[in-house]
């Protein structure tokens, strides 16, 4: 019998203890799930998405895996008691959630249907949208999410490039990697997707010179975190035309304050961190094969690497 402690948000609770309590079931796991704080020195793993960043996660000394329900690693690891193996998500349903928001928004920048909004007008010189295929859609991030959102860019037409910090090879994909990589990537660039994590290397990754760096005109799509972008760089280069429109889901400060200059923006699209979440149902099955492993005595999947902070 192993212990399970879920320490989430209260709400979380319902939705997660039945497709917890299945797919634990159909992993042949004999568990005790409990969201009642149990006495620490007898939990085995955690499943976890916290409340609050200052949890004391210091008595779970028996605790095999932590497994996080978020896919983003960039909070948990600021607690410095957190010091036990840490799993992020990877949810299939969260996945195909990021592809469906990325496609949108894409789509909605690649057609210009922001020009359109409001008003009848035939003064769009050439009047018809590109076709995909003489479009450059660069992801920045080719991780589990950015590259499931690349391959179905790919798929529907675009021309698709990416950029990691690993060589990667995607069919039909042009990848860069490095310093020089990313100068390639940028500047050819029409539509860039942000699907990096928030780390030490990636903070304030798209900054002046970099914005600068890409094509005229630039569109963003931005679900990776905020802090991957210079709020006020962005700005800048919104004003001169140096990119041409945003669509940001994720900020410095969230909620993003009334008086952000973004909310003024006419070419920033605004959505509240809604690009995609953990689906409970498909997500409770990645938590009990990932400990349902461990107990087999296999390397626990998907831990963040602590010196990569992702
Ligand atoms: P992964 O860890 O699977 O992928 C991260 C990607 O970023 C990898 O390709 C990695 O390169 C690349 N990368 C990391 N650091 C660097 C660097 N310094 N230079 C170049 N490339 C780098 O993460 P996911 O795809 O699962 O998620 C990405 C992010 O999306 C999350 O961290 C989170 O911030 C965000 N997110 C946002 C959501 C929302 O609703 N807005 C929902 C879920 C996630 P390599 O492949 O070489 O390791």
């Amino acid at each position: 019998m192993v212990q399970v402690y879920f320490w989430a948000r209260p709400a979380l609770w319902p939705e997660y203890e039945a497709p917890l309590t299945r797919a634990f079931a159909a992993e042949g796991l004999s568990v005790t799930l409990t969201n009642d704080a149990p006495d620490p020195a007898e939990v085995d793993y955690m499943v976890y998405a916290p409340a609050k960043e200052d949890d004391d996660l210091t008595a779970f000394s028996r605790v095999k895996l932590i497994q996080s329900l978020w896919a983003g690693p960039d909070k948990l690891l600021k607690n410095p008691t957190l010091t036990q193996p840490l799993a992020r998500m990877v949810d299939p349903g969260m996945t195909q959630g990021m592809v469906d928001y990325v496609m949108g928004h894409v789509l909605r920048h690649h057609l210009g249907t922001v020009a359109y909004e409001g008003a009848w007008t035939w003064d769009r010189v050439p009047l018809a949208p590109p076709l995909a295929q003489d479009r450059t859609v660069c992801f920045l991030g080719l991780g589990e999410l950015g590259a499931a959102c690349a391959l179905k860019a790919r798929d529907h037409g675009f021309r698709v490039i990416g950029w990691a910090r690993s060589p990667k090879d995607l069919p039909g994909i042009d990848s860069f990697h490095g310093e020089e990589g990313l100068a390639q990537a940028l500047a050819q660039a029409e539509i860039l997707v942000t699907l990096l994590p928030r780390t030490p290397a990636t903070e304030g990754l798209l900054n002046a010179t970099r914005l600068s760096s890409c094509r005229t005109g630039v569109m963003i799509v931005n679900p990776g975190r905020g802090e991957l972008i210079d709020d006020d760089a962005l700005l800048a280069a919104l004003v001169s035309g140096q990119v041409g429109a945003a669509t940001l889901d994720v900020f410095r400060t969230e909620p993003l304050p009334a008086d952000h200059p973004f909310w003024a923006d006419p070419r920033v699209m605004i959505t509240p961190h809604i690009a995609s979440e953990t689906r409970p149902e498909s997500a409770s099955r990645v938590v009990a094969a990932n400990i349902a492993g461990v107990e087999r005595g296999e390397p626990p999947r998907h831990l963040i690497d602590r010196a990569r902070s992702y």
